[in-house]
């Protein structure tokens, strides 16, 4: 691979110059998405009461079978202040309070109500009782430091009595496109200028990686107004230009940075698409130098701008999150450069397979667009034949 690093060696790279953010607190309704910087605990017991699993009635396991006389009822917050007596039963609803001294709760398809009284089937003790803690005991660990909360986590911390978390503060990115070509969607093109994407495209997968994205507006080829564009964006804690990286006359992205005094860890690694990438540093602040074309700029962003950001928050797995699969079809290897083909996923018996699209070229975004997957495949001589187990990106 001559000079150029690996992508494991340029990710390893960039994690080292990651210094997570510091945290604050967030409503737990809000934290879909963010990274816990402590562990959160239960509030209290989960359920925090003996509770009814079914709606029927509480009894004593040993007064079953038999008949009871109907006494109290025990409603979803509105608990029977009294104990069961020996003898009765209690018209008892789902998520209601067991009252005392009931053990069990039959359920009302296994009774036969006569006036005010009830015939049930037998219980064992404890049947249909949830018992208090069953899910979770006050002090233990709901989430875990590091932990990417989801749907399902802040529910939990919700239902544990816990309304804030400790999350580290959203990476603040700023976007800026470079080239003299780029038009915003909407406008008329003039001859030889095309529509800016890159950074509607890594605005949606910065947001997607908890982050915040500014644009700026997009800067042409010329070296002044590309320091001073690049300047205002050094303020953030991630810089992401696209364009401009290559070794073209009109690529000034790492000229300029190097004049704003932004040192370069690496330049160029060994993929593709994504080759010309670069990586800087200035204080805490990360610059990534993504090419220009539209999907290297997409790939350039999940090997290593992602894994930055959540890194940044304090993730305990930045990624990339590589999923297990096999090729549909056989694949020629790139003989000197890793390589993430855009495809299809389906699934069979056995697990995902992934079929690359056709159209894999670096600049056709539109044919990216049907894929759900970046497949890598590791570089080598000749090809991988169909079957073969691969890794890929979900996108
Ligand atoms: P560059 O990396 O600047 O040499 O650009 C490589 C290719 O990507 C060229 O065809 C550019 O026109 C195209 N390109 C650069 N920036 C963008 C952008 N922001 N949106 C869409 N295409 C772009
Ligand atoms: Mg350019």
């Amino acid at each position: 691979m001559g000079d150029l690093l690996s992508i494991d060696a340029a990710l390893e790279l960039v994690l080292g110059h990651v210094r997570p953010l510091d945290p604050e607190p967030v409503v737990t309704a809000g934290a879909s998405g963010r990274v816990l910087a402590l562990d959160a605990r239960a509030a209290v017991d989960l359920p925090p009461f003996a509770s009814s699993a079914m709606d029927g009635y509480a009894v004593r396991a040993a007064d079953t079978p038999g008949e009871l006389t109907v006494l109290g009822q025990s409603a979803a917050g509105r608990p029977s202040g009294d104990p069961l007596a020996p003898g009765s039963a209690a018209v008892i609803s789902t998520g209601a309070v067991v009252p005392a001294g009931a053990d069990a709760v039959v359920p009302i398809e296994r009774t036969t109500l006569a006036g005010s009284t009830v015939s049930v089937e037998g219980v064992a003790p404890g049947a249909h009782v949830r018992p208090r803690g069953g899910d979770a005991h006050a002090g233990d660990v709901v989430a875990e430091a590091g932990a990417r909360l989801g749907p399902p986590q802040i529910a939990a911390l919700a239902a544990a009595g816990v309304a804030a978390v400790s999350c580290a503060r959203r990476p603040r990115v700023v976007l800026l496109a470079t080239g003299s070509e780029l038009r915003a969607p909407g406008e008329p093109l003039r001859p030889g200028e095309i529509y800016e994407s890159n950074t509607i495209l890594l605005a949606a997968q910065a947001a997607s990686a908890g982050a915040t994205a500014g644009v700026l507006a997009p800067v042409e080829d010329d070296p002044a107004k590309t320091r001073e564009a690049l300047e205002r964006a050094l303020a953030a804690d991630v810089v992401i230009t696209s364009g401009g990286v290559s070794v073209g006359p009109h690529d000034l992205v790492r000229a300029s940075l190097a004049a704003l005094g932004v040192e370069e860890v690496f330049w160029r690694v060994a993929v593709r698409p994504g080759k010309p990438v670069a990586f800087s540093v200035r204080g805490r602040t990360l610059v990534f130098g993504l090419p220009g074309n539209p999907v290297s700029a997409l790939v350039g962003f999940e090997l290593f701008v992602r894994p930055a950001l959540l890194a940044l928050q304090g993730a305990r797995e930045p990624g990339p999150a590589y999923l297990p699969a096999r090729l549909a079809v056989a694949v020629q290897r790139n003989a000197g450069r890793d390589e993430l083909l855009r495809a299809r996923v389906r699934m069979d018996g056995e697990g995902a397979v992934v079929a690359p699209l056709g159209g894999q070229e670096s600049h056709m975004i539109v044919r990216a667009a049907s894929a759900a997957a970046l497949v890598l495949v590791p570089h080598g001589s000749g090809e991988l034949p169909a079957g073969t187990r691969v890794r890929y990106l979900p996108i």
